[in-house]
């Protein structure tokens, strides 16, 4: 398994008996990290507060720099079961309605880069991912945990809790903070501050796919619309029997959770000046859920002694190029290939390394997509003036200004 996921073990495949690996959420991170970890030899404890892993959420993103790793875990069959590889995205413009670019992706993707782009509802990514991490006898998974305490021993990572009303204790070698972006390891342990809301907020929404390809529509492309304030998402998922739409609109609504209504009327007036199909589009779901943009604060520490943060705990940020998952992926994969690699006395040292290169790379990238986000909701004139760029820049340019996040594998050693 270990030469399947590119993983090595330590010392000639004989990992030491350390004790389990903590790893606190299994979200997209948690899982990918704690699968890699198994393949690999070393035994991994995940704790998640949540008492089961439902359906919540809506569609998400797989550039090849993820996907690639995904594939090697051996998950690509279940993953091309479920998700989408769109043929291309297309840009429009929110106030005409006009097609600025169009992007191919589907083969074009897998040419460039050797693995596809993938377009899934998280439930069926997070899905993927549990299934392979219940293969794996290395991995003990603890729902419902309400942690109530982190601290160390003589031994290692010490984490408290409360599972099924009855206490429960963790022994770690070290602990993995993989608790989103309003991660508590993060805020209680690192010592890093509370999730910092964008002034947007996303609607999300997946509806059945059959009136949506009777409008103008192209099968299996991804849609991406600009406008003052808002900008616009569709494609297709769930093997093209459902859409996803996503839209993220300037806002001063900040509260916590994934899973909270939004008011249909609310969404269908930010839309209400935007091209017909547009207006239609956003008129089909008969439900839509919402939630606060937010960022981890830019100054997070990635570790503290034995404990260290991946994904969005350390570095959420806004969606706008479409990486929150696909970070999560490589920040996962590379802390696996570190963790592996032994968990003596110089760890700390290690794990000091791993958060310099993944910090250097995620920083990169939540700046481009702040980048985005300011592009994405011009009006006026300076939109007028983004649409031109991108068209004199062309789709070939614009997938050569990607090469840098795509292309991206994980190096070993
Ligand atoms: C329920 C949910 C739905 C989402 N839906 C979408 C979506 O539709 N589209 C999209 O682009 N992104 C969505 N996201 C965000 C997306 O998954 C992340 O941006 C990205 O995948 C990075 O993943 P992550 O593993 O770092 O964090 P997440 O995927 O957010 O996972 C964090 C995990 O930590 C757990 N957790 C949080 N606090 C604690 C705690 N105190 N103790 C123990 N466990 C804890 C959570 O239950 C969750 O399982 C969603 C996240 C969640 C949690």
């Amino acid at each position: 398994m270990a030469a399947e996921s590119g993983l090595t073990h330590a010392k000639d495949g004989a990992m030491p008996d350390h004790l389990p690996v903590v790893v606190v959420g299994a979200g997209i991170a948690g899982l990918t990290l704690s699968l890699c970890l198994a393949r690999a030899g070393v035994r991994v404890t995940v704790i998640d507060r949540a008492r089961e892993l439902r359906e919540v959420g809506a569609g998400l993103q797989l550039s090849p720099n993820a996907s690639s790793i995904l594939f090697h875990l051996g998950l690509g069959s279940a993953l091309d079961a479920t998700g989408m590889r769109p043929e291309a995205v297309t840009i429009r413009d929110g106030a005409s309605g006009r097609l600025i670019l169009r992007m191919p992706l589907g083969e074009a993707m897998v040419e460039r880069y050797g693995a596809p782009y993938i377009v899934i509802h998280r439930a069926d990514l997070q899905g993927t991912l549990l299934a392979a991490v219940e293969q794996e006898p290395r991995v003990t998974l603890h729902l419902g945990v309400d942690i109530t305490a982190i601290g160390e021993d003589e031994a290692g990572i010490v984490v408290e809790g409360v599972e099924a009303d009855q206490p429960v204790r963790f022994h770690g070698s070290l602990l993995v903070g993989a608790d989103g972006v309003r991660s508590m390891v993060r805020e209680a342990v690192i010592g890093g501050g509370p999730a910092i809301y964008t002034g947007r907020t996303a609607w999300r929404t997946t509806f059945e796919a059959e009136g949506f390809f009777a409008q103008s529509f192209r099968h299996n492309e991804t849609g991406l619309w600009l406008g003052r304030h808002a900008h616009l998402v569709h494609y297709a998922i769930d093997a093209g029997r459902e859409i996803n739409l996503v839209a993220a609109i300037d806002d001063v609504w900040n509260e916590d959770g994934w899973d909270v209504p939004g008011d249909p009327a609310q969404i269908r007036a930010a839309f209400a000046g935007w091209p017909e199909p547009v207006r239609k589009l956003v008129a089909m779901p008969e439900s839509w859920r919402k939630w606060a943009l937010c960022e981890a604060p830019r100054d997070t520490p990635w570790t503290k002694g034995r404990v260290v943060l991946i994904g969005d705990a350390v570095h959420g940020m806004p969606p706008f190029v479409a990486q929150g998952a696909a970070m999560a992926v490589e920040d996962a994969r590379v802390l696996a290939g570190v963790l592996a690699a032994g968990l003596d006395d110089d760890i700390e040292d290690r794990l000091g390394a791993f958060a310099d290169g993944r910090k250097a790379r995620t920083d990169k990238v939540a700046a481009a997509a702040r980048r985005n986000g300011v592009i994405y909701h011009l009006g006026g004139a300076p939109a007028k003036a983004r649409n031109l760029g991108m068209r004199l820049l062309g789709a070939d340019r614009l997938a050569n200004n990607m090469d840098w996040i795509y292309g991206w594998r994980p190096v070993e050693g």
